[in-house]
């Protein structure tokens, strides 16, 4: 078994996060270290996919359900505009191997992209 990855350690409650919605498939908490005035984190509970093309391939309505939850949080903590940012590969910026949708929203610039 490799290592829990840092999102399932905060979804197990091992590691605390400010979380602000969660149902059965997915969980949505504060980033660490934020890049906009909202920068939420929305992850699925499984660990089974690393990245965005993963789950697309093995699970699209989880996806799409992550897509939704991102505009309505948007809608719910900032003014409904946002941006979605899945880094993917670590050339791209991708640190942790866990699929996550950035959910960005305030005070956008450019250097913004998570
Ligand atoms: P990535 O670079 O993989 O696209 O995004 C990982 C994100 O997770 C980063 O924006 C980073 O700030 C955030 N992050 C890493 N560790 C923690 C943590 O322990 N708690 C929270 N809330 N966010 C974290």
């Amino acid at each position: 078994m490799s290592e829990p990855t840092i999102f399932s350690r905060i979804i197990s409650g091992e590691i605390p996060a400010t979380v602000v919605w969660q149902n059965e498939r997915l969980i949505a908490f504060h980033d660490i270290a934020p890049r906009a005035a909202l920068h939420l984190l929305v992850v699925p509970k499984t660990e089974e996919y690393e990245n965005v093309t993963d789950l697309a391939a093995g699970n699209p309505a989880l996806l799409a359900e992550m897509v939704a939850t991102a505009a309505t949080l948007a809608a719910e903590h900032a003014n409904g505009d946002y941006r979605l940012v899945f880094n993917s590969g670590a050339s791209a910026g991708q640190t942790v191997f866990h699929v996550h949708a950035h959910v960005l929203a305030g005070g956008l610039s450019e250097e913004s992209l998570a």
